[in-house]
């Protein structure tokens, strides 16, 4: 699940240069632990330098997801959110009145995709799975 990764880190290991105001920016990504879209980041950023631009982070941010370091989502608002590009696998279930994002893994739903991709006749080598979902606890 979400544990910390250091963005910078990767960025080096990926042979990007490392600014000053892309190291805060890797910073903020490292430590979200949500899936915060670019304004959120640019807030969080300029919290730290007050000189990085909205351009800077959707620049820099293009840069991360082209070089495999950060996954991009849609969920389903029309905004691009963010995550650090996980090692381990995890599924995405959105809160349609909330917006609230909550991470989870299912055995038997992997198993099971895995079993309709090869009944397809592929091998599965990724995928993505969203659910949407109303609070059981508000709904009357
Ligand atoms: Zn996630």
């Amino acid at each position: 699940m979400a544990q910390a990764i250091d963005i910078e880190t990767l960025c080096h290991e990926k042979g990007l240069r490392v600014t000053e105001q892309r190291r805060v920016i890797a910073r903020v990504l490292s430590d979200a632990s949500d899936h915060p879209d670019v304004e959120a980041l640019h807030a969080r950023a300029v919290a730290v330098d007050p000189g990085i631009s909205i351009a800077t982070v959707y620049r820099t941010v293009r840069l991360f997801e082209e070089a495999g370091i950060l996954e991009r989502h849609d969920f389903g608002d029309g905004r691009s959110r963010y995550e650090a590009a996980h090692d381990t696998h995890h599924d995405h279930l959105i809160d349609v009145e909330s917006g609230k994002v909550i991470e989870f893994v299912d055995p038997d739903l992997e198993e099971l995709q895995r079993k309709i991709a090869e009944k397809l006749g592929f091998r599965l080598v990724d995928h993505r799975m969203e659910l949407y979902g109303v609070a059981l606890s508000r709904e009357r």
